[in-house]
């Protein structure tokens, strides 16, 4: 697609502001159904369209923002009522100035779940989106605007923030692609932090080779990250076509087992059989602490959420609370009016985890089992070249339906977690589709996970099974 793209700009048959002027009319047709779309910044993105150098790998290229990743001079309210005013991003966030390096324009805002905290898009303080393929559906979260932008044409591509899933799960819910590169891969210098040993920055697109081109933009090392890590970055495309002749694919018995969706499971089966047609070895694999994995999680994301959120006090950032009688009031009313119920839920629950009474039995305990959840895959990895699963135990679900049930949310993320627990990159590439307690067909995504830093054999597996399974997605 951004290939194709490139190629009409560079023979003139179409330019980086016609591109645009496609997208907002696209957006001012279809995003008052899907509602993706936070904010627009077409002004400025039309002056850039008109210098964009096309020589660039991205140049002229339009792509959408999801709203916790700052862009100088344009809003980042993070789907939160906290910075909804009075809060404008004072610089570029890292992966933004290597977007630009490479060309690109990010041109709008994309709505999310409040601090990326959810898994449906539903927590967002400010807007309601809808999946494409159902409107009546989630889109997935916490990406849920960017996998919807994307699978509605209103994007070409998009960035998103996976801490648990939040680029995976949308995507597969959306049926498009979503890459969470390894931890350290990409610089997060102005992503708003969640969860800082779990946070990645990466790729929602429409194709394979869409994510290629977006993450050999933004991988690398950032002086301004030290946890960015700094190792060559490979060339993603000379390997995207090599095919999984001769690889070894594993397959945990533990994504496989009870709760999975009848129809999730045939279309991953479905992927298993087609790979394994074009030469790859399928590997019975066990990641045996797997089951510990959202508890664990569950722990170890709300106790730093509780952390970095410890700034939005009504003094640095966004809103301020009215008439407060005392500073510490100004604290309290801030906070108390500022953040929705699932972010005060996190906020407790770490709070509670990390105190001195509870720390060791809640916190120091979910470290362990983390390292316990890392070490099955380097174990897995002496075995296999990559490990493929399941996104998400079913597909995208109706609006609304586990609005008081966020213990049942949680456990959703069960097929998207350990690789931030490991750190480890994984990829959603759509794989076919299922019908799913109704009538409407909805996108079902194959979840390839890889060893750390091993993002060029993700992408090249992806490829090869969205080659494969392409005919079957309507
Ligand atoms: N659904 C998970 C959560 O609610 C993951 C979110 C994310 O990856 N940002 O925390």
């Amino acid at each position: 697609m951004i290939s194709e793209l490139r190629k009409q700009l560079l023979s003139g048959e179409t330019t980086p502001v016609k591109l645009l002027e496609d997208l907002s009319s696209g957006i001012a047709e279809r995003d008052g159904q899907t509602g993706a779309y936070l904010s627009l910044e077409l002004q400025t993105a039309l002056e850039e369209a008109q210098s964009a150098d096309l020589s660039k790998p991205l140049g002229g290229i339009p792509i959408g923002i999801k709203d916790n990743i700052n862009v100088l001079g344009q809003p980042c309210t993070c789907g939160s009522k906290f910075l909804s005013k009075n809060y404008t991003s004072p610089y570029d966030a890292t992966v933004i100035t290597k977007l630009r390096k490479a060309g690109a324009i990010p041109f709008g805002r994309l709505n999310m779940d409040e601090f990326a905290m959810g898994s449906s898009t539903e927590n967002s303080a400010l807007k309601q989106t809808r999946n494409p393929r159902d409107p009546e559906r989630i889109p997935g979260g916490s990406s849920g605007g960017s996998a919807s932008a994307v699978a509605d044409g209103t994007a070409i591509a998009a960035l998103g923030s996976d801490t648990g899933g939040s680029i995976r799960q949308p995507a597969s819910h959306c049926g498009v692609v979503g890459l969470k590169p390894s931890y350290g891969r990409v610089s997060r210098y102005g992503l708003v932090a969640f969860a800082s040993s779990l946070d990645q920055i990466g790729p929602l697109t429409q194709t394979v080779e869409d994510a290629a081109h977006l993450l050999q933009a933004i991988a690398g090392a950032d002086p301004r990250d030290s946890t960015s890590l700094d190792v060559a970055v490979p060339d993603y495309h000379a390997t995207l076509k090599n095919g999984v002749e001769g690889l070894k694919l594993g397959i945990p018995k533990e994504y496989f087992g009870h709760g999975i969706d009848s129809g999730v499971r045939n279309q991953v089966d479905n992927a298993i059989q087609k790979l394994a047609a074009q030469g790859a070895e399928i590997v019975d694999i066990s990641l045996p602490h797997s089951s510990y994995a959202v508890a664990t999680y569950y722990v170890i994301a709300p106790a730093e959420a509780s952390s970095n959120l410890s700034r939005f006090d009504g003094i640095r950032y966004g809103m301020r609370a009215e008439k407060p009688e005392d500073i510490l009031d100004v604290y309290k009313k801030s906070r108390e009016e500022g953040f929705g119920p699932e972010v005060k839920r996190r906020i407790i629950l770490g709070t509670y985890v990390l105190s001195s009474g509870y720390y060791d039995a809640y916190y120091g305990r979910a470290q362990k089992v983390r390292t316990l959840i890392r070490k099955d895959f380097e174990q897995a990895f002496k075995l296999v070249d990559a490990i493929v699963s399941p996104v998400a135990p079913s597909p995208a679900r109706k609006l609304g339906t586990n609005a008081d049930d966020p213990l049942q949310e949680y456990l959703s993320d069960i097929f998207t977690i350990s690789a931030n627990l490991a750190g480890i990159p994984g990829i959603s590439v759509p794989c076919g589709s299922t019908d799913f307690d109704g009538d409407s067909q909805l996108p079902v995504g194959l979840q390839i996970l890889g060893p750390h830093l091993a993002e060029a054999k993700v992408l090249q597996i992806a490829h090869a099974a969205e080659g494969t399974c392409g005919a079957d997605i309507g």
